[in-house]
């Protein structure tokens, strides 16, 4: 058979083996020509009767990551073109058909009347595992590589080739559910526990094993295909029924707030499914994803989570023609809360560490963050004891500046102070050789300023990490006045090797990240001096799609740390930059109340001993309140608008400013930085997604009832005026 992208064999025991191996490509993807090859294969296995089964397995070091997203992309421009000129109902129905292809081909496999058997190592997600799932039988290999899973409502879709309806006819209703809803990615044992799959083998067995399966005579017929098939919880409409389905709903709700719809569709499909033989709950299923596929937040989604992300990590702003930077020691100054996490995450990548700080006492310090991590880890059953001591092996912590000699490119975390960093720069720049890139962590100050104290300006560059480091994803590069191509390029390499994205941004106050986050902060101290209950203010932002409140949020970064920054921004910028309302609500929380947040288990929550319960919002709060408001007269829904748009018009002004100068940087960055609503796409993506004008003017109410800080921007006005949007506007020229 011409097969460009599958090998196929059949051995003398009449078992086939195809072989996705897609040529020019470093991982399989489902493309039309994919589902074409694999019908094909279907085809001339079920009608050759020299041919008992087949075994599917990948020619790669991964299975697949699942379908190829830019091609649901090209249906939605189909759809809309065919709308334009057939009408709206004939470009349903050819977008029903069309997305339901895969669905109907992996059922025809599934039904075709010989066996099927996945032999999966590496990656296998989306619809690449809704492919083993059709088969009759999988091996997954023991590696730990392996990971099979559903991730789909990670960018607003959801599985719509079968996915929803198989794996919850394979596991209890409530397991099957939890894990569409949160898209996980499930190692080899525990998608064998869960029934996922059939059998775990070395990777050098899964094939065998699966012609194994096959040659003793493997069933051609799918469990929920016998006439006596139960799904495992049982009937939908029954006792045990009832006891899922209420409280599934509920779940949904406290975790999605209703503003997921692609979630709303699993449990649809899920529950509607459930009651029908399976080509019938499939066309269900089919009939949902084409709807989803067509909603604004799966394209929103799509574009920022998986388009925008990825063009980001593979270096989309990194300078054309820079060399590849050689990255092998990086030196961490400041073993501290965030150099620890530097230091952890780095040697993890595999890189040499120097993690240098004041004593050794304090260098070992931070050493031990990275031994406690990775013994949960191993008490996790994610590493292994032989991981540890490789990784603290690549951590050399030691008081001496002098061990930097060696490094690539250091980052310093030392105290957030102008005189400390001055010194700390001139120190590492005596040690380090001509061409060591120098990288400081600051979240403050700007990057221009402390080159200043760098005799090597060009090599200076800001690497700003979130906390906690290992587990927060962005990280922000702050090219400053005088950065260099090489030392962005330098920057850029090592977020990339440390497995993270980044975001290129212009060096100003608060860069970008900080600043949306602070607005956030604002707008929630502000409703708590207006008199809305915490409890309200805590909910509501969690209703309008973030995923913690802005009082628990300053918690954890420390209240008198956003108080420190009032100040300083008072001092530095003027009275009128700071709003006296909020001054008074966090000079009474540290000053008066000594409550600085998680750090001394009182904030705006209390916090109890661990195991005495969790937490609870401080009852102190309401004399914070002179004028408490009556909850029934508040209007939620402005509540929820001003939490979104006060963040996307400081996200806008950054735009303006130069600050941020790609559309893509500031969604991707508002949300993987600090949870900006994602089913928006992100801060400028929510602006867009309402249009310029519906924008402004409802930046425009809030500005009339809450002040000036509702205010849109020029770039906002004119974008207004003119029916542009960010994603409009050429990047090249907003860069200028
Ligand atoms: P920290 O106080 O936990 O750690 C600072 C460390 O620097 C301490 O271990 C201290 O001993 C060490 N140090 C001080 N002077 C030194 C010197 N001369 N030589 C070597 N080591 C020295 O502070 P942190 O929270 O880790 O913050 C460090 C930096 O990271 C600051 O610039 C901060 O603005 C920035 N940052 C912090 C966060 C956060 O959430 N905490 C987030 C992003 C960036």
């Amino acid at each position: 058979m011409p097969q460009p992208n599958f090998r196929f064999d059949v051995d003398a025991e009449g078992v086939a083996l195809a072989t996705w191996d897609m040529p020019g490509r470093s991982m399989n993807v489902i493309t039309p020509e994919v589902m074409a090859e694999l019908s094909e294969i279907v085809e001339r296995v079920s009608s050759d009767p020299g041919i008992k089964g087949c075994v599917i397995t990948s020619g790669k070091e991964s299975f697949s990551g699942g379908a190829d997203l830019t091609m649901l992309q090209g249906l939605g421009a189909e759809f809309g073109r065919l709308a334009k000129a057939e009408g709206e109902e004939k470009a349903m129905g050819f977008f029903f058909e069309e997305s339901r292809k895969l669905s109907l081909l992996y059922r025809r496999l599934e039904t075709c009347g010989k066996p099927f058997a996945a032999a999966v190592h590496g990656t296998c997600l989306g619809g690449a595992f809704e492919l083993a799932l059709a088969c009759h039988y999988r091996v997954l290999s023991s590696d730990d590589a392996t990971r099979v899973g559903l991730p789909e409502i990670k960018v607003g879709l959801f599985p719509g080739a079968g996915g929803t309806q198989r794996v919850s006819r394979l596991m209890q209703t409530g397991d099957a559910l939890q894990m569409l809803f949160r898209g996980d990615q499930i190692r080899a044992l525990l998608a064998k526990n869960m029934g996922l799959a059939h059998e775990v083998g070395k990777r050098d067995e899964i094939v065998g094993k699966a012609k194994a399966w096959i040659e003793a005579g493997g069933s051609a017929v799918a469990p929920w295909d016998l006439p006596k098939f139960k799904a495992p919880s049982g009937k939908v409409y029954s006792p045990g029924g009832m006891m899922i389905w209420p409280p599934a709903n509920a779940i949904y709700r406290r975790e999605t707030h209703d503003n997921y719809p692609a979630a709303k569709a699993i449990l649809q499909s899920v529950y509607e499914g459930l009651q029908l033989p399976m080509d019938l709950a499939l066309k269900v299923e089919s009939r949902y994803f084409a709807n989803i596929l067509r909603s604004k937040e799966a394209a929103a989604m799509i574009r920022t989570l998986f388009l925008s992300k990825g063009e980001l990590e593979k270096g989309a702003r990194r300078p054309a023609g820079a060399p590849a930077s050689n990255l092998r020691t990086i030196g961490v100054v400041g073993a501290g809360f965030m150099g620890a996490g530097i230091a952890y995450v780095t040697a993890q990548a595999g890189m040499k560490v120097i993690l240098v700080d004041r004593d050794q006492e304090a260098a070992d310090k931070g050493k031990a963050y990275s031994q406690q991590l990775v013994t949960d880890q191993i008490n996790k059953g994610r590493a292994k004891s032989a991981d540890r001591d490789a990784l603290l092996a690549r951590i050399e912590a030691t008081p001496d500046y002098g061990a930097l000699a060696a490094c690539d490119l250091v980052i310093e975390a030392v105290f957030e102070d102008p005189k400390v960093k001055d010194e700390v720069i001139r120190k590492v720049e005596a040690a380090i050789g001509p061409d060591c890139v120098f990288a400081s962590n600051t979240s403050t100050l700007p990057i221009s300023g402390l080159a200043r104290s760098s005799a090597r300006p060009a090599q200076f560059v800001g690497i700003h990490f979130f906390s906690p480091v290992e587990k927060m994803m962005l990280v922000e590069i702050i090219k400053g006045r005088d950065t260099g191509d090489a030392a962005l390029a330098a920057a850029l390499d090592y977020v990339r090797a440390i497995r993270k994205t980044p975001i290129v941004v212009n060096d100003a106050r608060g860069f970008f990240a900080n600043r949306c986050v602070g607005a956030y902060l604002l707008e929630g101290h502000l409703m708590l001096a207006e008199g809305v209950p915490a409890a309200m203010i805590e909910n509501v932002a969690r209703m309008a799609g973030m995923p913690v409140g802005p009082l628990s949020l300053n918690d954890e970064v420390g209240i008198d740390l956003a108080l420190r920054i009032v100040k300083a921004t008072k001092a530095q910028v003027g009275e009128a930059a700071v709003d006296p309302n909020q001054e008074r609500i966090l000079t009474a929380m540290v000053e008066r109340e000594g409550r600085l947040g998680r750090k001394n288990a009182k904030g705006f929550y209390d916090y109890p001993p661990k195991g005495q319960g969790s937490k609870r919002l401080w009852p102190g709060l309401l004399e914070l309140q002179p004028e408490p408001l009556d909850p029934d007269r508040i209007d939620v829904a402005e509540l929820k608008h001003r939490f979104l748009v006060v963040q996307a018009l400081e996200a806008a002004r950054t735009v303006e400013e130069g600050v941020v100068t790609d559309p893509r940087e500031a969604d991707v960055g508002s949300i993987l930085g600090f949870g900006f609503a994602p089913f928006t796409g992100g801060a400028l993506s929510y602006i867009d997604g309402m249009g310029a004008r519906a924008f402004v003017a409802l930046a425009g109410a809030l500005e009339a009832r809450h002040g000036p800080r509702f205010a849109p921007n020029r770039l906002l006005l004119d974008m207004a005026e003119s029916g542009g949007s960010f994603y409009g506007r050429d990047p090249v020229k907003a860069a200028a």
